[in-house]
């Protein structure tokens, strides 16, 4: 196919994250459902010198996905490749949603993914360019369940790459922010169907943080919430079962009160802030009874994530987690901000992949939030930037796919393996096609070669 590139592309095409915080409008969108479009495609940008950014459903709540030159969607680029029942990988596309997967794909060959974040609605290239993650001792990042992937550097060369073949661009790209190019597949490793059996349950925070390790190893999936203005968390423990999944009779009155009440009761808090305290502990009220739920796995890890919101997620040694909360909760309650339920915390295991903000340390993830009711601006910069000032103090980690400040020279110091990647990505991208200004303000000085 010889025709012009850019005929494939779309002019005026608006795109906003889900969070609707960040948006922007490229100058050509670009859908391909062939790996020779997309190969068209970069032909195209290299030519013209244009920027190219890659995204799969827009969920990151920062301008990761965001460009004004070439703007490439994998939604039609979603297809299965191949299934190994008996190694239990499957080879997917990069524009496969997870949601795809767990509902469809996975089950139909009796296989599902070991573990999984809040939400589905994301693709596994997206979840792998950003180290998305759910919870668990033994469980790592999700890019640490990718066997395999292929890539589209900026040259048009397809690169397969395992941790056989080229062990260092396995290490980088596994977590590369869309910098190394465009993933073409990814082959997961993944585990037989399974249920979980989660047991929830309200206790005192005290409690859980001085018997963390305890918490942390007495299920496969551990987590909680903490609700500010309460001393109190929400423990949620998922166990591997044999049992069948029951249903939750709870679901109509969780959607009614957990969605449309608290949005109104949040709304009027806009105008009444100190009214978030009374929401906070109501809301805990509503949560601290202990229930017990069977479900698919996959319907375990993921809840709903109400409405649209702010978010700020850091990784910390798992040790601090403890110091790091008391030091959030000092500044909660000596500034009075009105900080909104919930603050969750989560346990990943360390890994080796240059920029997994879990690289070479146990982890917890802590994420705050802050609601916008009826998409109203909510102040949340305050509050930012204290639990930034608090985490950093501990070698904090951010989020790749969340709002930081970070830049290079803070970055490089919190990332042993920063230099090789950033070598690596000058190697692949010399031109720096797929930068966009987040990556900018990421990699800076390290963009050039010295
Ligand atoms: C409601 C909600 C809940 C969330 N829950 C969690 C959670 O529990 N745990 C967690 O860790 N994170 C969570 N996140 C963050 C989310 O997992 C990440 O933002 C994820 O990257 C989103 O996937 P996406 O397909 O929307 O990717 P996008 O946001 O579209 O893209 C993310 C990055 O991937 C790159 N990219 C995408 N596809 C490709 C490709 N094929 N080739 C090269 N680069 C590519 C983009 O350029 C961009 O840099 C949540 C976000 C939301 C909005």
């Amino acid at each position: 196919m010889n025709r012009d590139a850019r005929l494939l592309g779309k002019s005026g095409h608006f795109f906003t994250n889900w969070a609707t915080t960040y948006s922007c409008q490229p100058e050509l969108f670009f859908e391909p459902t062939t790996t020779e479009e997309i190969r068209q495609i970069l032909a195209c940008a290299r030519d013209r010198g244009k920027k190219v950014r890659v995204i799969g459903k827009g969920h990151s709540p920062s301008d990761l996905a965001c460009t004004t030159d070439y703007m490439i969607s994998l939604e039609k680029y979603n297809r299965v490749r191949s299934v190994d029942r008996q190694l239990c990988q499957i080879k997917v596309e990069g524009g496969m949603t997870i949601q795809e997967l767990n509902d469809n794909v996975l089950p139909a060959n009796n296989m599902a993914l070991s573990v999984q974040g809040s939400v589905s609605n994301l693709t596994i290239a997206g979840v792998m360019c950003t180290g998305t993650h759910g919870t668990g001792e033994l469980h790592g990042i999700m890019s640490t369940c990718v066997k395999e992937f292929e890539i589209m550097t900026a040259s048009g060369d397809i690169m397969d790459i395992t941790e056989e073949t080229y062990p260092e661009l396995f290490r980088a790209v596994s977590v590369s922010l869309g910098a190394f190019g465009v993933i073409l597949t990814v082959t997961l490793q993944c585990e037989p169907a399974y249920n979980l059996h989660q047991s929830q349950y309200g206790c005192k925070l005290d409690q859980v943080l001085e018997n963390l390790n305890v918490h942390i190893t007495a299920s496969d999936h551990f987590r909680f919430m903490w609700f500010p203005f309460t001393d109190s968390v929400v423990c949620y423990h998922a166990k591997r079962t044999t049992k069948a999944p029951q249903n939750d009779p709870s679901w109509f009155w969780n959607v009614v009160v957990g969605y449309y009440v608290l949005e109104f009761l949040l709304w009027i808090s806009t105008f009444l802030p100190f009214l978030v305290c009374y929401i906070n502990r109501l809301y805990y009220r509503l949560h601290c009874a202990p229930k017990e739920c069977v479900d698919r796995g996959d319907r375990i890890f993921n809840f709903d994530c109400l409405f649209k919101q702010y978010v700020m997620e850091w990784a910390i040694p798992r040790e601090k987690t403890a110091l790091v909360l008391k030091d959030i909760e000092a500044w909660i309650i000596n500034s009075n901000f009105p900080a909104h339920f919930p603050i969750e915390v989560r346990f990943v295991k360390a890994d080796d992949i240059y920029l997994s903000p879990a690289y070479g340390r146990e982890t917890c993830y802590i994420n705050i939030i802050m609601y916008r009711p009826y998409n109203k601006y909510v102040p949340f910069e305050e509050y930012w930037n204290a639990f930034a000032d608090i985490v950093l103090k501990v070698g904090g980690r951010p989020h790749w796919a969340k709002d930081h400040s970070l830049t290079a020279d803070r970055l490089r110091s919190l990332y042993p393996g920063w230099d090789r990647f950033c070598q690596l990505r000058l190697q692949y991208d010399p031109n720096g096609m797929f930068l966009n200004a987040n990556l900018e303000r990421v990699f800076g000085l390290f963009l050039k070669r010295k």
